[in-house]
């Protein structure tokens, strides 16, 4: 094993990652929210403005998700409740999950299919608004993004990003629908699929054989000094952040919808994929400003790549790389593959974080053939990394162990018995039949290994 770095030695938690054990880390989230209060609001005015332009555009983003008061055009996603995942996963961990569970279906996301709609095509939209304006156009008015005037005007500009996949699909298919130049540069472990289809959308495709950090630099250094060229930096991007943030207020309207409360007495935990910490981020901030402390949000990672919860429990952030405790950086949850994590996330929202869970390939790649079976989705293998989180931290009942009797690990969760909890899923759609194949196939094939190796557990 590679020697730790020597302040970080004595931190059984830090040493727990280091050996790739399936590690989770429950503490008590701060209420102070950072100084971003605006941006939420104003992404969703800006969502709210192109909906007509989203439903002209993309005819499958015309049908709502959010009820009566919605026109259309607003890309959001289904939320649905799991009772027989939940019953199976009982069955799996030999222990009843207290509360309910339900499922936010990112997977099956409007045009690009994975929650990276969300904040890249925020970014996009964002971009072409200031496009609009610099160019005497009414940037307010959703048809003048389907004129041939803009899209002259747009042609002769260029978007740049860097992504293991689900990023550059979002920003290279909004961004060519607008009727930008687009250029993806993309990290080797992006799907050759994802590849293709950008290429067929008529957007630039640069490979690299680094890692995603790698992709990144070359995309920024590549935009840098160009004229008429935009940049969307996934390590430290407001806009993102703010797209994504959208979100909870959305969620909020379905919880209403279908009659859950969230409350002081019906807390809601959350649990969401983290790649490096962009898309969780914003959701959390968004969800600790709509519901307040009754909101808990848990970032879980693979274990050879949990970039986020390294970099906040060392108070490094982006200073610190997977690879500096020993760990490979590598994994099949190739939307999760990120060595090195946000520099925005961790030091804006970190406090705001109630929990961080480390899953091993394994039991992502199990979670697609569970859900599957039970529920009959299929996601791509990032989507499940915190299926199994509720019952790794000790939050069920086993026959053995009776109510009264709590775990240790079990009285550190924050929330209540009566919690409702939501895992996110993140991507999914747009897998090609064959891919979605293998991955359900080699996911059954997986199941019964699911709960195990069991989760060392935390708490502060
Ligand atoms: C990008 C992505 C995530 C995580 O988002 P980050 O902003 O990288 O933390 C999770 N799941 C899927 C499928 C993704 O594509």
């Amino acid at each position: 094993m590679t020697d730790l770095p020597s302040d970080l030695a004595d931190d059984e938690l830090i040493r727990s990652l280091a050996e790739g054990t399936p590690t989770t880390w429950i503490r008590s989230a701060e209420a102070a929210l950072p100084e971003l209060e605006d941006v939420m609001d104003s992404a969703a005015a800006r969502f709210d403005r192109f909906a007509p332009w989203f439903a002209e555009t993309f005819p499958d983003t015309a049908t709502t998700q959010l009820g009566a008061a919605d026109a259309g055009g607003t890309i959001e996603s289904p939320l649905v409740a799991a009772p027989r995942a939940r019953q199976r996963l009982d069955g799996l961990f030999g222990a009843r999950l207290p509360g309910r569970l339900w499922l936010k279906r990112d997977d099956e996301l409007p045009v690009s299919g994975s929650i990276k709609a969300r904040g890249g095509f925020h970014e996009v939209l964002e971009y072409a608004e200031a496009v609009a304006a610099e160019n005497g156009l009414d940037a307010a008015d959703h048809s003048a993004y389907s004129s041939a005037q803009f899209r002259e005007i747009a042609a002769a500009h260029r978007i740049v990003v860097g992504s293991t996949g689900n990023l550059g699909l979002s920003i290279g298919i909004l961004g060519a629908a607008l009727g930008f130049a687009v250029t993806v540069h993309m990290s080797a472990d992006a799907r050759e699929w994802k590849k293709t289809m950008l290429s067929d959308h008529g957007v630039d495709v640069i490979e690299h054989t680094g890692d995603f950090v790698a992709a990144v630099e070359a995309g920024r250094a590549s935009a840098m000094g160009a004229e008429r060229a935009h940049f969307v930096d996934d390590e430290d991007s407001v806009s993102l952040f703010a797209g994504y943030s959208v979100a909870a207020l959305r969620l909020k309207r379905q919880f209403d919808a279908a009659g859950v409360r969230v409350d002081a007495q019906n807390q809601l935990a959350v649990y969401l994929p983290c790649g490096i910490g962009g898309g969780p981020g914003g959701v959390a901030f968004g969800l600790r400003r709509v519901f307040g402390d009754n909101a808990h949000c848990v970032f879980v990672e693979p274990s050879q790549a949990p970039a986020m919860f390294l970099g906040v429990r060392s108070g490094r952030h982006s200073g610190i790389a997977v690879q500096d405790i020993g760990l490979t950086g590598r994994t099949a949850a190739d939307g999760l593959a990120v060595a090195r994590p946000s520099r925005f996330i961790g030091p804006a929202i970190g406090s705001l974080i109630s929990g961080f869970a480390s899953v091993p390939d394994e039991v992502i790649r199990a979670g697609v053939g569970v859900l599957r079976e039970t529920e009959g989705i299929t996601v791509e293998p990032s989507a499940t990394a915190g299926l199994t989180i509720p019952w790794r931290l000790g939050a069920a009942e086993s026959d053995d162990r009776p109510a009264e009797a709590a775990s240790p690990e079990r009285a550190a969760v924050p929330w209540s018995d009566a919690a409702t909890h939501l895992i996110w899923l993140t991507g999914g759609a747009m897998v090609p039949a064959e891919e979605r194949a293998r991955c359900v196939d080699e996911g059954i094939d997986l199941i019964e290994r699911i709960a195990s190796p069991a989760s060392a557990v935390f708490s502060d």
